[in-house]
């Protein structure tokens, strides 16, 4: 089958008809585009767990604030599309801007208390754009599942929470973070940083990891294994931490005493690149 590649909603809804028709199940996977290894990854993913797979391809401005990286995200859309054919996927959604946001968008899918925390403060409205545009395509392209992964865990939670909070008709679907060999979590960002920048950047990776084995060998002071964790961040001059937080893994609440499953989760800026990463961890 040939990928289908459509720009207009009006597109998207005839060819999902006639599938929906069919009583194929439709699996979405959202993305921004400039797709990697780990995009694959949510492909092939949902490629066993639906019958149609549509990967959505929107780098969506409501999520990024002034002076964020909107302008220079990459935008490869031919190179995309080479992806999603190589991965199998059946219909990619690939809408301009003025398609998604014909007049000012006056109405927006907030979830509370989940984005207090980590990104949150860091990031005014980003999760409020992030909520909103997925609650978007969700009804644009009514999937029974839609895969997301847990290198934004933070969006995962807040997704996943949206769609019980509003009863929505689709099934989340998380898939674990694909990593280079270093460690690294891979992401469209990593393209900004040169090859000093790409060295450093593992070390997020390390600081989590170490926080993980520090935890499960008994430490249940979060202040200890933060501390612990900086400690680590602040051997690589290039590395300018933003936070480095231990949560509670649904509301994303910061916890001072580790005794059950946490979530661990960090961000750096390194020159002008913002990189996230985060590792889940239970005591013994
Ligand atoms: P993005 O294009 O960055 O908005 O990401 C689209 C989807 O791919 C989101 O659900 C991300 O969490 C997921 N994703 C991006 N990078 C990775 C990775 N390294 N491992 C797993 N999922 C990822």
């Amino acid at each position: 089958m040939s990928l289908v590649v459509a720009r207009t909603v009006q597109e998207v809804r005839t060819h999902l008809a006639s599938a929906r028709h069919d009583q194929r199940r439709i699996g979405l996977v959202p993305t921004m585009g400039a797709l990697h290894a780990g995009h694959a990854g949510l492909i092939e993913q949902a490629r066993s767990g639906a019958d149609l797979v549509a990967v959505s391809i929107f780098v969506n401005p409501l999520q990024f604030g002034p002076g964020e990286d909107y302008l220079r995200y990459p935008r490869p859309l031919e190179k995309d599309l080479d992806v999603c054919r190589r991965m199998g996927a059946d219909l990619v959604f690939a809408p301009e801007v003025a398609e998604m946001y014909a007049v000012e968008q006056r109405t927006f899918v907030e979830v509370t208390r989940l984005g207090d925390h980590l990104c949150g403060p860091f990031r005014p409205g980003h999760f409020r754009g992030v909520a909103t545009v997925v609650a978007k395509l969700f009804n644009i392209l009514q999937p029974d599942r839609a895969w997301f992964g847990e290198k934004d865990y933070q969006q995962l939670s807040i997704i996943r929470r949206m769609v019980q909070d509003l009863s929505l008709a689709v099934e989340i679907v998380p898939v674990p973070i694909y990593r280079d060999v270093d460690g690294l979590a891979l992401s469209s960002r990593n393209a900004y940083l040169d090859q000093e920048d790409r060295a450093a950047a593992p070390t997020l990776f390390r600081a989590l990891s170490s926080s993980r084995a520090v935890i499960e060998k008994g430490e249940r002071r979060a202040a200890a294994v933060k501390e612990i964790a900086h400690r680590i961040l602040a051997e690589q001059p290039r590395i300018r931490p933003e936070y480095f937080e231990i949560v509670d893994p649904v509301e994303l609440q910061p916890v001072s005493d580790i005794h059950g499953e946490v979530r661990i989760a960090g961000a750096i800026w390194i020159g002008k690149t913002r990189l996230i990463d985060n590792v889940g961890a239970s005591p013994r």
